[in-house]
């Protein structure tokens, strides 16, 4: 017998048409790539929305064809967002500070017809636009007044395309399982993989995100996404934010210390999400002036392992420091980090050791560790395998492309990291496998070493990396970048090293940097590292 309830799409565009009708004046405040502050509501962003779908009619894009966007955080890129969706289209945010020759791999697997762009990444279409071979034109997203001058084929001017249009329409109706958007993965290891989001996987995502234990948006927060729109939609954000009327702020591409923190003085931002890198910027910036944004409470951190010492930080700022765990593979939230109350009455020392874990899953994601015969690992916190997941908003196949090894167990995503899982659900990752360094037979954790050179009162950044080893295989060594102004010699960091691990786990090796290579998620760049310092 079946029920007897209504059945509505979960599309995109029904989050945008909720937000109109009972949050349409909450505010979408963007710094824009032109300088000057913009705002505006809900319901504006749908009007445009709404005429940049009808403009993409008029450029012959309708169901399935996908298009490309090229841009920071702001409100232009979030009408792309929900109008090139609302239609059926697919909307392939590409992420700029990828290599040219990736970039152009990807907009020529995913065949984008067309390409939106911020003005910032003009030149570097130019350079690519030979090879760009399907797509049909470029649209600046900007008004005429600041449209540079390019050697861009087919260029329109945002502002003009829209210009004119009805600023209303129904949505079409789409079915909850058509692709909306189109991510693809860094490509740190291989050739770049496309994710294609479902408008059903999305809106899930996005009310997961918004469930007290996960970024807990409400109606009454100020939400700054420094997380790009081109890496995993913003974490989901710009779907969560809408979805209950939370006040969306967007920091285009000022991303320093100083405009973070003043753009969130200035409008009241509650909440903030994104990975360990930009938050050494904006806690040095605190430090420096000793002025933190005063409404801030909440700092999602992810993308990476989040060191205690940065933990610690923001728990001394008062500002609650939320580890969390994705991939772009997910949408991306996989995990993430609040008590229980049974973890909650713990003493301090065991509370502060669990909320540095990367956390427990949301309801929609299921999660395993498995041994090397693929056998599921108990939960006792102690045992660490290989990570697999499943649920309704994890990758099922990749776009266009083979099924690969990651999805050799029906059901399930090799996810490619090593990890925990402990009695209360809580996981921690150990290490990317590939990452993870193999020495005489043993594996040692690089997060752990990294996190304990950076609690080094002189360190600002450290990278763990395998050192090619004739005797034991691997050896670890660790290369750090030391704070402005502070000294320590490698023998100094080395030494911190006593008594914080087995002994065979200390790094053979201290190295001092100007600067480590990132890749262009804001992760340390391991391959490279592995290229210059583990060849032994
Ligand atoms: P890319 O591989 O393109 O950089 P993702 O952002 O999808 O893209 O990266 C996902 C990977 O990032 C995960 O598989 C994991 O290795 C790592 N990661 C994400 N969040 C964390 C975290 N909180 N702690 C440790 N590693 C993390």
């Amino acid at each position: 017998m079946l029920g007897q309830m209504m059945t509505l799409p979960l599309t995109i565009s029904s989050v945008l048409d909720f937000a109109v009708r009972f949050h349409g004046k909450t505010e979408v405040v963007s710094k824009t790539v032109e300088g000057p502050i913009h705002r505006y509501g809900y319901a504006d962003l749908a009007a445009r929305a709404k005429q940049l779908a009808q403009a993409m009619g008029a450029l012959g894009i309708g169901p399935g064809d996908i298009v490309g966007t090229l841009a920071w955080n702001g409100y232009r890129h979030v009408e792309l967002y929900y109008g090139i969706s609302g239609i059926g289209a697919v909307c392939h945010t590409i992420n700029p500070r990828l290599f040219a020759e990736q970039i152009s791999y990807i907009v020529n697997h995913a065949e984008d017809r067309y390409i939106f762009t911020d003005i910032t990444f003009v030149p570097l279409l130019e350079k690519l636009a030979d090879q760009l071979t399907k797509v049909q034109g470029f649209v600046v997203m900007t008004d005429r007044a600041h449209m540079p001058a390019t050697t861009l084929p087919n260029v329109l001017c945002y502002e003009e395309l829209l210009a004119g249009r009805p600023t209303t329409m129904e949505w079409p109706a789409l079915d909850e399982n058509a692709a909306a958007a189109l991510c693809y993965t860094s490509g740190t290891t291989g050739r770049p993989r496309g994710v294609l989001y479902s408008h059903r996987s999305t809106v899930l995502h996005a009310m997961a995100i918004n469930f007290p234990d996960a970024f807990g948006l409400t109606a009454r927060d100020t939400v700054l996404p420094v997380v790009p729109m081109f890496h995993v939609n913003a974490w989901g954000t710009a779907y969560g934010a809408p979805m209950v009327g939370a006040k969306l702020v967007l920091p285009g591409p000022h991303l320093d210390g100083a405009s973070l923190v003043q753009l969130m003085e200035e409008e009241g931002v509650t909440t903030t999400a994104g990975v360990p890198t930009v938050w050494l910027n904006l806690l040095a910036h605190i430090e420096e002036t000793g002025r933190k944004p005063s409404r801030l409470s909440k700092v999602v951190i992810g993308g990476s392992a989040c060191p205690p010492a940065m933990m610690e930080a923001f728990e001394k700022l008062g500002i609650q420091a939320v580890h969390a765990w994705g991939m772009t593979e997910l949408s991306p939230l996989g995990v993430i980090n609040h008590p229980t109350v049974g973890t909650e009455m713990l003493p301090e020392e065991q509370r502060k050791a669990i909320a540095l874990k990367q956390g427990r899953p949301l309801f929609g994601i299921d999660i395993k560790v498995v041994d090397a015969a693929g056998q599921e690992l108990p939960f006792d916190g102690a045992g660490f395998g290989t990570l697999k997941v499943r649920g309704h908003w994890v990758c099922d196949s990749y776009f266009r492309q083979e099924r690969l090894a990651t999805h050799d167990e029906p059901g399930w995503f090799d996810t490619g990291d090593v990890a925990t899982i402990d009695a209360n659900g809580f996981m921690q990752i150990v290490d990317r496998s590939k990452d993870v360094i193999k020495s005489g037979g043993e594996w040692i954790s690089s997060i752990d070493l990294e996190n304990i050179a950076i609690a080094h009162p002189a360190v600002r950044e450290a990278a763990a990396i395998a050192r090619i080893d004739p005797k034991w295989g691997e050896r670890p060594i660790i290369v750090v970048v030391l704070k402005p102004g502070a000294t320590a010699t490698p023998q100094e960091i080395r030494a911190f090293y006593s008594g914080k691990v087995a002994k065979w786990c200390e790094p053979d090796e201290v190295l001092v940097a100007d600067s480590l290579p990132h890749t262009a998620t804001g992760k340390l760049l391991k391959t490279e590292l592995r290229r210059i310092y583990g060849r032994g």
